[in-house]
C-alpha cells in the first residue's frame, strides 16, 4: 500500500457558528491523504492514477459552501471523493486557523481515517467496499432474486471477481 498526499491546501470558507464566520469567512487548511496500490508497476499516465488537481478542486468546491461545522465539509468531501475515486482508504484533516473560541488559539482541526478495503465473504480477498448498497448497485444486471440468494449465502456483497463466478459477465 501507498499514500498520495495533499498537505497544506488553503481555502478562504465560510464555516462557523458566528456572524463573523458567515460574512467575512476564515482561513482553512486541509490535509489529505489517499491510501492506493502500491507504486511499483505504475505507468507513467495521468489517467490510471489519482489526479492531484481533480481532488484540490474536489475540496475547493465543497469549501466554497457556507454551513455551520468543519466536520460537515469534512464529510461533504470525503464523499465526493469516493464518488470520484476507487480508494482504499483515506484520512483527511480540516483545521480552522484562529477560531474565535475567545482567547489566542492557532488551529482547530477534525480529522478522520477511512479503511474501504473489506474482505469478500466468498473468496476471503480483500476489496473496496464503500457501503453494501452502493456496491450492489454495481451490478445493475444482477437478478433482485439472485441478489437475495446471495445475501442471505453471503451476508453482504462479494467481490466482482466472484460475483462473475455466480451470477455471470456483468
Ligand atoms: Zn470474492
Amino acid at each position: 500500500m501507498a499514500w498520495i498526499a495533499l498537505e497544506g491546501m488553503r481555502f478562504h470558507a465560510k464555516i462557523g457558528v458566528h456572524d463573523a464566520e458567515q460574512v467575512l469567512g476564515s482561513e482553512f487548511v486541509i490535509d489529505l491523504y489517499v491510501s492506493v496500490p502500491p507504486t511499483a508497476g505504475v505507468q507513467d499516465d495521468l489517467s490510471k492514477t489519482i489526479n492531484y488537481e481533480t481532488i484540490y478542486h474536489l475540496c475547493k468546491l465543497e469549501m466554497s459552501e457556507s454551513r455551520k461545522l468543519i466536520e460537515h465539509a469534512l464529510n461533504g468531501i470525503v464523499k465526493r471523493m469516493k464518488h470520484q475515486f476507487q480508494l482504499q482508504g483515506m484520512r483527511i484533516r480540516v483545521r480552522k486557523l484562529n477560531p474565535p473560541v475567545g482567547g489566542p488559539v492557532a488551529q482547530a482541526w477534525v480529522e478522520e481515517e477511512f479503511d474501504f478495503m473489506k474482505e469478500c465473504p466468498s473468496c476471503k480477498k480483500k476489496f473496496i467496499l464503500y457501503d453494501q448498497e452502493s456496491a450492489w448497485a454495481r451490478h445493475p444486471n444482477l437478478h433482485p432474486a439472485s441478489r437475495e440468494h446471495l445475501e442471505r449465502r453471503f451476508g453482504g456483497c462479494i467481490c466482482d471477481n466472484c460475483m462473475v463466478t455466480y451470477v455471470g459477465k456483468i
